[in-house]
C-alpha cells in the first residue's frame, strides 16, 4: 500500500481516454459537443458514467433534481463523505473539457484509488450537478442551486426551455428523476476541477490555478429613453439621443472598474437598439451592464457609483433613465483549509501554481453554501471556452488530477 506523501499519480490515458470516449456522445458540429441539460444525449451521458461507476465499485444515489451521487465507501462509518465532481452537460455549442473534466477526474481519483490498493476514512462521492449551463434552461447551477437552498424544487421544476418544455417533464422524460430528497446529504468538504475558461494561467505558463475566490456579481439592465428623429435632418442640437447616453455610460462603467482593480470587471455585452435603424436616432435601448468582483463591499459600491452616475449623463441629454438589477450573485470565499490543501499538493508534487479567482460561476459557488469548498482550475487553450474549439492537453488534465487526488486524500484520511 502507498503511504501518504507518496509521489501518486492518476492514470493520464485513462482519464483522457475517458474524456474522449464521453465526447463521442452528444457530438456538436465543429468538434466539440451538443449535450445540452435532460436531452436525449444528456440521459446517454449520464448512462455512460454510471457504468464506468459500477465498473469502479461505486454505488449510485439519485435525487429529485436528477444531481448524480456515486459513492466509494469509507472505513469510518461516521466520517461525512468527501464530495467530488462538476458537471456532464454541455453549451449547445459547448467543448469537451467545461464540467466533464471535474466529473471523469472525480471517477479517475477513486480509479487510481482502487489501482493503489488506497481506503479512506471518509466516504468519497463522485458528482454530477444536472443542469450547469443554464443555455437550456435558465438560470445556470440550477439543481446544485436547489441542494443548497437557493431556489426550490417547484421553481426548477417549472422553468422552460425556448420550446417551451418544461424541467420537471423533461427530467421525468429521460428518467432521471431520483428518489433522494435534494439537499438532505451533508458534506465533509466539496471539490470541484474545471477548465479556467480564460487566458491567464496559460499567459503565466502555470500548471495549476489554486481558486480562492468566485467573484459576486451584478447585472443592471438599463432602459434609455430618446426621440426618434431621422439622423440626416435633425439637427445636433435638437436631438435627444439615448445611444449617446449609453455610449457614455459604457465610458463610466470601464472608469468605475478600472478604479476598482485588482480584480474587478465591467462591460456591456447585450445592446438594444430600437428600432435598430441606420437612418434613425434610436427612441429606446435597453442593455445590460454586468459588473463583477470578488470582494463584497468593492462589488456594491461599484454598482452605486454606476446608479449615481448614469441618471446625471442621462439627464444631461434629456435622455429618459430607468434600471433594474436583473441578475446577482454574492462572491464566494472558498474554504481556507482546503484552499491550502490544493496548493501543498501542487506543491508536493511539483506542478507550478498560482492563485486565481474564478471569473465564472460554478457549483462549487453553491456547494460552499452548505459545506467546505474549493477549486481546482487547469489552463485552457486561448482561454476559449463555451466554445466547440475549447482545448487542453492530456499533461493538463492529468497535472489537475493529480493534485485533486492528493487533495482528496489528504482531507479524506487513508485507513491504516
Ligand atoms: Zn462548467
Amino acid at each position: 500500500m502507498a503511504a501518504p506523501g507518496e509521489n501518486m499519480r492518476v492514470n493520464a490515458d485513462r482519464l483522457w481516454d475517458s474524456l474522449m470516449d464521453m465526447a463521442k456522445i452528444g457530438p456538436g458540429i465543429a468538434g466539440g459537443n451538443n449535450r445540452q441539460t435532460l436531452t436525449d444525449a444528456d440521459a446517454e451521458g449520464r448512462r455512460l458514467f454510471q457504468a464506468w461507476c459500477d465498473g469502479a465499485g461505486l454505488t449510485m444515489g439519485v435525487d429529485t433534481m436528477g444531481n448524480m451521487f456515486m459513492t466509494r465507501p469509507g472505513t469510518d462509518p461516521d466520517a461525512l463523505p468527501i464530495y467530488v465532481g462538476s458537471h456532464l452537460d454541455t453549451q449547445p455549442t459547448g467543448g469537451k473539457y467545461d464540467g466533464v473534466l471535474g466529473v471523469l477526474a472525480g471517477l479517475e481519483v477513486v480509479r487510481s484509488l482502487n489501482d493503489l490498493g488506497i481506503r479512506t476514512k471518509h466516504p468519497i462521492v463522485v458528482t454530477n450537478w444536472t443542469n450547469e449551463e443554464g443555455a437550456r434552461f435558465a438560470p445556470a447551477m440550477l439543481a446544485s442551486g436547489v441542494f443548497a437552498g437557493v431556489h426550490t424544487q417547484d421553481y426548477a421544476y417549472g422553468r422552460k426551455d425556448p420550446e417551451g418544455k418544461v424541467f420537471g417533464e423533461e427530467l421525468q422524460r429521460i428518467g432521471w428523476i431520483g428518489d433522494e430528497t435534494v439537499g438532505a446529504r451533508k458534506m465533509h468538504a466539496y471539490f470541484e476541477y474545471h477548465i479556467e475558461q480564460g487566458p491567464i494561467l496559460e499567459a503565466e505558463g502555470k500548471d495549476i490555478g489554486v481558486v480562492t475566490h468566485c467573484q459576486g456579481l451584478w447585472w443592471l439592465e438599463f432602459t434609455l429613453t430618446g426621440r426618434e428623429a431621422h439622423t440626416g435632418s435633425t439637427p445636433m442640437t435638437m436631438r435627444v439621443n439615448a445611444g449617446l447616453a449609453m455610449a457614455r455610460i459604457l465610458e463610466m462603467v470601464q472608469t468605475v472598474a478600472m478604479e476598482n482593480q485588482p480584480g474587478a470587471v465591467g462591460g456591456v455585452g447585450q445592446v438594444f437598439f430600437s428600432p435598430n435603424s441606420r437612418n434613425v436616432l434610436p427612441g429606446k435601448v435597453v442593455f445590460t451592464v454586468d459588473i463583477r468582483s470578488p470582494d463584497q463591499k468593492k462589488l456594491d459600491g461599484m454598482r452605486a457609483r454606476i446608479e449615481a452616475e448614469a441618471p446625471k449623463i442621462c439627464a444631461a441629454l434629456g435622455v429618459g433613465y430607468s434600471v433594474e438589477a436583473v441578475g446577482h450573485f454574492d462572491p464566494v470565499t472558498f474554504d481556507p483549509t482546503l484552499v491550502a490543501t490544493v496548493r501543498k499538493a501542487a506543491e508536493d508534487l511539483g506542478y507550478s501554481h498560482m492563485n486565481i479567482i474564478s471569473g465564472a460561476g460554478h457549483d462549487a459557488c453553491w456547494a460552499a453554501k452548505v459545506a467546505p469548498a474549493t477549486m481546482i482550475m487547469c489552463p485552457c487553450v486561448g482561454g476559449l471556452s463555451h466554445n466547440e474549439a475549447e482545448d487542453i492537453s492530456k499533461e493538463w488534465a492529468a497535472a489537475g488530477a493529480d493534485v485533486l487526488l492528493h487533495a482528496v486524500i489528504e482531507t479524506a484520511g487513508i485507513a491504516e
